[in-house]
């Protein structure tokens, strides 16, 4: 049987999927030196978020034929060097869109409720909280998006349908979108939403896409939220305007450095929700990832076609 290398134990229901079909083997020592003898003689990895596969890496597997990634994104790939030897590279996408546009719905609530206030006003004995105003509605008000792809249009979706709200935003590479007030600029939608919400890809591009210059822009009662890569943010020039008090809050549920160091100022802010970058391990999430993670690596080494191929392209597959 062919042998795979499981970067981290999988969900059960992951694992009774390769269960007969592949030969797996979970990785215990993730130094570099222990994953270049691993990978000696595999024909996969299922890859979780715990390892990079590095160029180094893949030079030491000779047999290396799919690297298959339980989640949406392959960042921690050098898939240039995967795509030079002809490895497949393959990736979760869509699998995970529920669960992170539900994550940034409570965050999008849990800011404007300011249920992390209440919550610690609560336990600290202060009832009187409950009269301070604190709380807003979203009905109605204004959600700007960064990104209407998968997760982005459920996000406008779910908001539209639950809450009346209107929904703006910037994507250059949508044409139009059913029930979405496309923006020809990023200026228009950080001047005008009340609540932002980022979801598009991290690349050289997009980093630090939200710049002092569009936080500047946001009217001093809107929130900004991430649920996409914590460098797509400036992460200083966010700290100023939260400090300044000139928005109303953010919610994060993912950081430039991860885990943030503990003296990262966001994780002081009684205005600002934070999460471990978990908007994708609800459990049915994961369970739903791990097997269509190991649903990829079965189906190559049984010849099946593959469904999402991430280098498909740079690879000239059909
Ligand atoms: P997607 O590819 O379906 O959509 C991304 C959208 O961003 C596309 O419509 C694209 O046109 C748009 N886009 C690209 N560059 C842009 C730019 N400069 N300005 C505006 N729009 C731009 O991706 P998705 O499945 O919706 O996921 C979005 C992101 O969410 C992923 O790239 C990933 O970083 C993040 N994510 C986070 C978690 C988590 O656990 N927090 C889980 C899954 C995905």
């Amino acid at each position: 049987m062919k042998k795979v290398l499981l970067s981290q134990a999988i969900n059960p229901a992951g694992m009774k999927v390769l269960k007969d079909k592949v030969d797996p083997i979970i990785l215990t020592d993730s130094s570099m030196e222990n994953i270049k003898k691993m990978v000696a003689d595999v024909e996969g990895i299922i890859l979780r978020t715990n390892i990079k596969v590095t160029r180094e890496i893949i030079e030491a597997a000779p047999c290396l034929k799919i690297i298959s990634r339980t989640g949406a994104g392959v960042d921690n790939v050098d898939v240039a060097a995967a795509t030079e030897k002809g490895i497949l590279v393959c990736d979760t996408p869509g699998v995970n869109s529920n669960s992170v546009a539900e994550q940034t719905l409570a965050i999008l609530l849990g800011l404007a409720k300011q249920l992390k206030i209440m919550d610690k006003a609560v336990g600290e004995g202060n009832w009187k909280i409950r009269n301070a105003g604190k709380a807003v509605d979203v009905e109605g008000k204004t959600l700007g998006l960064i990104g209407i792809g998968r997760i982005g249009s459920l996000v406008a979706y779910k908001c539209r349908l639950a809450f009346n709200m209107k929904v703006i935003a910037y994507d250059p590479y949508v044409k139009q979108a059913e029930g979405i007030e496309l923006c020809s600029n990023l200026d228009q939608v950080f001047k005008e939403a009340d609540f932002i919400s980022i979801h598009v890809p991290y690349t050289k591009e997009t980093h630090h896409l939200v710049n002092a210059k569009l936080l500047n822009l946001m009217k001093p009662d809107a929130f900004l939220i991430n649920t996409s890569r914590g460098a797509l943010v400036d992460e200083k020039a966010l700290i100023e305007v939260l400090e300044e008090g000139s928005i109303a809050g953010a919610g994060l549920d993912v950081f430039e450095k991860e885990p943030p160091s503990p003296d990262n100022p966001l994780l002081r802010f009684n205005n600002v929700i934070v999460t471990p970058h978990s908007s994708a391990l609800s459990r049915e999430c994961v369970m739903k990832v791990h097997i269509t993670a190991a649903q990829a690596v079965v189906d190559f080494v049984e010849g099946r076609q593959l469904k999402y191929i991430y280098n498909k392209k740079e690879l000239q597959l059909k």
